[in-house]
């Protein structure tokens, strides 16, 4: 059993998806919860994510946060840093870009790199940075993808952005593991969420066709994986990354004759 009662946790991107999923589940697990996004806080409490999770019984706020602009992660971090002190951060704030190479344009490609990358250096390196100050060790969770760890016709400025996601957890979960923060990352493949309504039916089938199990996860089964990284039970897990992908990348499934 996973117990978070006493410890605070960051989730950026919590109004929907996975980062909605991930804020519950740890709230669930005991943790106090801060949603940090951009629409939360604007949410009634009957639909937002922080109301929800006092619904339930569990504690969490909601705080207004862009994660492109670094002077407000800094100070947000501050200010929760100085009301709670941050024990475990979910970097999920995502957006996704389509395009291949030469369709993207300048703008498009920044924004791609503002949000995923930009983004969550913002917030690790604020968020590392009290767990070291405060000698405190910690949880980050980096929302990666499969399109981290393999590419994806069609999606260039989103597979690098999530490809520099995995190199940065690396790199970090070295850095600091020696502090007793570990730093780790989630691929998932594909979700039910917002993001994905892009596909349409016969594109879904066909990716779903693709997928070893045959399905899309939704939201809780990514959650339980970042549950499972914020958590004691991931002590000695290190800049490691771990796929909830039904089995995309282990192979796609050929139908010989088919
Ligand atoms: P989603 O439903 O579109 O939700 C995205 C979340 O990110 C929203 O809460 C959104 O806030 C927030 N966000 C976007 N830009 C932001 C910014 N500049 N500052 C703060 N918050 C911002 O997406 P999702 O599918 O749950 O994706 C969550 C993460 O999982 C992303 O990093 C995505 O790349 C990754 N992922 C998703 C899939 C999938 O199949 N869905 C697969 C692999 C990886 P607002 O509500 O304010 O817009």
């Amino acid at each position: 059993m996973i117990d978070l009662a006493g410890k605070t946790a960051v989730v950026t991107g919590g109004s929907r998806g996975i980062g909605r999923a991930a804020a519950l589940t740890l709230a669930a697990a005991g943790a106090r919860v801060v949603v940090a996004d951009r629409s939360d806080h604007r949410a009634p409490a009957e639909t937002s994510t922080s109301g929800e999770i006092v619904r339930r019984g569990g504690s969490a706020s909601s705080v207004p946060l862009d994660v492109t602009d670094p002077d407000a992660v800094s100070s947000t971090f501050a200010a929760i840093e100085a009301e709670h002190g941050i024990d475990v951060l979910v970097n999920n704030a995502g957006v996704l870009v389509s395009g291949s190479l030469t369709d993207t344009s300048d703008e498009d490609w920044h924004r791609q790199m503002r949000v995923n990358v930009d983004g969550t250096f913002y917030c690790m390196r604020a968020a590392v940075s009290a767990m070291l100050a405060a000698g405190r060790p910690g949880k980050v969770v980096n929302v990666a993808s499969i399109s981290g760890l393999r590419a994806n016709p069609g999606f260039s400025a989103y597979c690098t952005s999530k490809f520099a996601m995995i190199g940065m957890t690396r790199q970090a979960g070295i850095d600091y593991a020696a502090h007793g923060i570990n730093v780790n990352a989630v691929a998932p493949g594909f979700v039910e969420t917002d993001m994905t309504a892009i596909y349409d039916a016969p594109v879904r089938r066909a990716l779903e066709g693709q997928t070893p199990n045959g399905r899309w996860a939704s939201p809780q089964q990514i959650a339980d994986t970042i549950l499972y990284l914020s958590s004691s039970l991931s002590d000695h897990v290190v800049g490691e990354v771990v796929a909830v992908d039904g089995g995309w990348l282990v192979a796609t499934p050929v139908q010989v004759g088919a």
